[in-house]
């Protein structure tokens, strides 16, 4: 068997009082010129594409073709166009020519990621611009020894020298490579990569992400982190802007300087919460790759915006962001459909009952509750199984029973091991929970005739 080895990748930044922005104004020109001339060469073909729109007449939906011009761009990459563009670059460059090829990277990476969008209709026909003052910093233009790195601005004149040996993070990076630095005006960022072995027999978890939990199931069961306090937390700000609002036309400065205020304290602890989660998530969780649901696809297939989940949706963002960094490896690919109402037994549609909190598929008898489904649906989904009753009572009844039986004994449901404050987080390991609805000692709604 092929064993696919992956790399685990740390970012860390640090701090520097070195002055240069006169060297990031010039990359930046630098690169913006390479994405110009790029830009100026590239080539476009008219083609003819198909779309369609939708004719509702009473219940029928009828597809009514027709056909547009579009201006498809071929981004000029032979060997020669590159090598004339190094050449003319470096004439008027002073520092070391490998920036030259950093920025060629750079700006083709742009561009390839601008074509990306042209061609899906996400963006127009505007050359990208360069905003942000940073320089990517090969492996060719630094050395890293003794725990220091060494940048190469000009060669034999000018280097830049940063001393990791005392960093707070030194201990988590142990054994780790360097990658592609990044230096910005005030901070060095540094990428740390590891190589992992397979993932073959690495232990998932799957996230289910709900606007009051976040769901997740694993080889220990059911894990069910309450969101409230975030819900929570966001209402009480909203509540607090509408009665500034109310005040903004009798005195809008203060209200403008109040609104700034709250809303800056709000993200504060939004961030501060969530950090804590993650945190928390990672050591729990500590060799486990963790798989969330492709937030994107999720809005193309999910239409109804309402506020709430434009809003959770910032966090569930956010929650991912975090554990990339924090968690061993991080997944957040797996198809988000229909997840919560699709049997993870026989790939039936299911039915809500009692508002919504639990769902029973017709077909097979199961019934559910209806966030452990999603969960128990992301994880089938993140392992590439297919609905099935031998998989369903592998994956999830076999294990479900022993720690059902371990509860029962120990005859209490759930275990909170919140972080400082246990309100803060409510987290079962064991992956029993009470459910609410039912009161008491009984926990998991499977059963399966
Ligand atoms: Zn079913």
């Amino acid at each position: 068997m092929v064993q696919r080895n992956s790399y685990k990748i740390l970012s860390y930044k640090i701090k520097h009082n070195y002055n240069v922005k006169y060297f990031l104004n010039s990359y930046r020109y630098l690169l913006q010129k390479t994405i110009n001339i790029i830009w100026d060469n590239i080539e476009w073909i008219e083609k003819k594409q198909r779309n369609y729109y939708l004719i509702r007449n009473g219940k029928r939906v009828k597809k009514k073709y027709y056909c547009v011009k579009r201006l498809i761009p071929i981004i000029p990459k032979s060997r020669e166009f590159k090598r004339n563009l190094r050449n003319f670059l470096l004439e008027k460059w002073s520092y070391a020519s490998h920036y030259v090829d950093s920025a060629i990277k750079v700006a083709y990476s742009i561009i390839n990621s601008w074509r990306r969008n042209y061609l899906k209709g996400k963006r127009g026909r505007n050359k990208p611009v360069v905003k942000r003052k940073f320089v990517r910093v090969k492996e060719t233009l630094y050395v890293y020894r003794n725990d220091k790195i060494r940048i190469t601005v000009k060669p034999r004149e000018l280097y830049l020298e940063f001393d990791l040996s005392n960093t707070w993070f030194g201990k988590r990076v142990n054994g780790y490579d360097l990658g592609e630095l990044i230096l910005k005006e005030n901070e060095l960022v540094i990428p740390f990569r590891k190589e992992v072995s397979s993932s073959k027999h690495l232990r998932k978890i799957a996230w289910d992400m709900n606007l009051l939990s976040m769901d997740g199931f694993c080889d220990k069961g059911w894990i069910k982190i309450n969101l409230k306090p975030l819900y929570t937390l966001h209402v009480t700000y909203e509540n607090k802007r509408r009665k500034i609002q109310s005040l903004a036309k009798r005195k809008p400065k203060t209200a403008k300087r109040l609104m700034q205020k709250y809303s800056a304290r709000e993200r504060n602890r939004v961030k501060d919460f969530l950090q804590k989660l993650t945190t928390k998530l990672a050591k729990e969780f500590k060799d486990y790759e963790h798989g969330f649901e492709n937030l994107e696809k999720q809005g193309m297939f999910n239409k109804r915006k309402t506020h709430n989940r434009v809003i959770s949706k910032q966090n569930w963002k956010q929650i991912i962001q975090f554990m990339k960094y924090k968690a061993f490896k991080v997944r957040a690919d797996i198809d988000p459909r229909r997840t919560s109402s699709t049997c993870p037994i026989c790939g039936g549609r299911l039915l809500k009952l009692r508002k919504g909190q639990v769902v029973k598929c017709k077909k097979c008898d199961l019934d559910l509750d209806r966030q452990l489904c999603g969960a128990i649906n992301v994880y089938l989904r993140m392992r590439g199984f297919p609905s099935s009753q031998s998989v369903f009572y592998r994956v999830v009844i076999k294990r479900m029973i022993s720690l059902w039986k371990m509860q029962m004994k120990r005859g209490r449901g759930v275990t909170p091991i919140g972080c400082e404050t246990n309100d803060l987080l409510l987290m079962n390991p064991e992956g029993v929970k009470v459910n609410e609805h039912q009161g008491g000692g009984s926990s998991i709604n499977v059963y399966l005739r």
